[in-house]
């Protein structure tokens, strides 16, 4: 396999991330192998899937001057606390607009934000959906007639240039399969903003067309992903065009097929289900593996009903990648139990 060209990154990631099969998991549920892409881990702080993209957003910030960076998501957005946490490590300023309603406590991503001293402005949900982008322009005015350079990076740094994070993501999980001596048949992932899809549904077209990506939403609808995938793979390819001539040709967004589950999305982003709840807690008591609520939880959950209900009969090999979002699990407390029980001693 030659990897196809591909622009300069900056170093944030620990790189490549383990691939560990999940023996216990696949022998209760009697179907695939199923291996964890440990993506968790990429690095403690900046944890899970967007530091991928952002390795690459970010250099191409740094080769712009930037010396701001504005971006935006929900209040407990795992991307903007990533985003933070980079800033503060490169040594730029940061701004993130929240989607509201803003919560009770600083706690998961917010706190993190907050340590991370980035300026933050939240924005009830009434008014960030339609006045977005006057809302982003008004920042970007602000801080350009304070002689700020700044550098607006989209919702989960969703865009061509993210793409690139899971396009080398799945080199590395491919090459990695090849070692323990499998193809995966079907790479699974959640997805939000897209990004993550469409880089591992482009990536694993250009490794091989046999394996598929199947993505399971946690907001919006399958035929939303279908649109966000190939408008994404479409900006990609219209930027990177004189870089990729001779490895990719014709228009490659045709190609692909795009697989979106949206059944188990439950009652709306970042709302979780009873089902979900337990999916969760079998994971951390079978495997040790910590899913949250709004992203890993629910894929997971989606990639194991569908096991049971024989979706996935053919299949040998499954890989579910762990986008991490472990912060997001501690405000969402009060959905697990607390089994711990106070003794005294001696026992009466
Ligand atoms: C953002 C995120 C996702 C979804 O990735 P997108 O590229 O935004 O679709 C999945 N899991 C976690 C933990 C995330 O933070």
């Amino acid at each position: 396999m030659t990897s196809i060209p591909r622009p300069e990154k900056i170093s944030l990631a620990n790189l490549p991330t383990p691939l560990r099969p999940l023996d216990r998991l696949s022998e209760r549920l009697g179907g695939p192998r199923i291996w964890l892409k440990q993506d968790e881990l990429t690095e403690l702080a900046l944890s899970g899937n967007k530091v991928r993209k952002l390795e690459f957003v970010l250099a191409d910030a740094l080769q712009s001057g930037a010396d701001t960076l504005l971006t935006c998501g929900g209040v407990q957005s795992n991307h903007c606390r990533a985003t933070a946490l980079a800033a503060a490590r490169l040594g730029l300023d940061c701004h993130l607009i929240l989607r509201g309603p803003m919560e009770r406590d600083n706690d998961g991503n917010l706190l993190l934000d907050n340590l991370a001293g980035a300026e933050i402005t939240v924005y009830d949900g009434s008014q960030f959906v339609p006045h977005f982008d006057q809302i982003r322009d008004h920042w970007l005015a602000h801080y350009k007639s304070k002689g700020k350079v700044p550098y607006f990076i989209p919702m989960g740094a969703s865009n061509g240039v993210g793409l690139w994070g899971y396009i080398t993501a799945s080199e590395e999980l491919y090459e990695q399969t090849q070692t323990e001596g499998f193809t995966p048949e079907v790479v699974v992932c959640a997805t939000g903003s897209g990004g993550t899809q469409a880089g591992l549904t482009l990536g694993w077209h250009l490794l091989n067309r046999r394996t598929q990506v199947q993505a399971y939403a946690v907001c919006d609808s399958a035929i939303y992903f279908q649109q966000k995938v190939l408008t994404d793979v479409a900006h990609w390819q219209q930027r990177y065009g004189s870089l990729l001539s001779g490895s990719v040709t014709g228009n490659i967004a045709k190609e692909l097929s795009v697989h979106t589950s949206e059944e188990y999305i439950g009652p709306g982003y970042a709302q979780g289900y009873p089902a979900l709840y337990e999916s969760m807690t079998l994971a951390t008591e079978l495997e040790g593996i910590l899913l949250d609520p709004v992203y890993t939880g629910k894929a997971f959950h989606g990639m194991i009903e569908d096991i049971k209900r024989g979706s996935y009969q053919s299949v040998k090999n499954i890989v579910f990648v762990h986008t991490g979002g472990v912060y997001g699990l501690f405000p969402q407390r009060v959905h697990f139990n607390n089994r711990a029980r106070v003794c005294t001693w001696p026992e009466e």
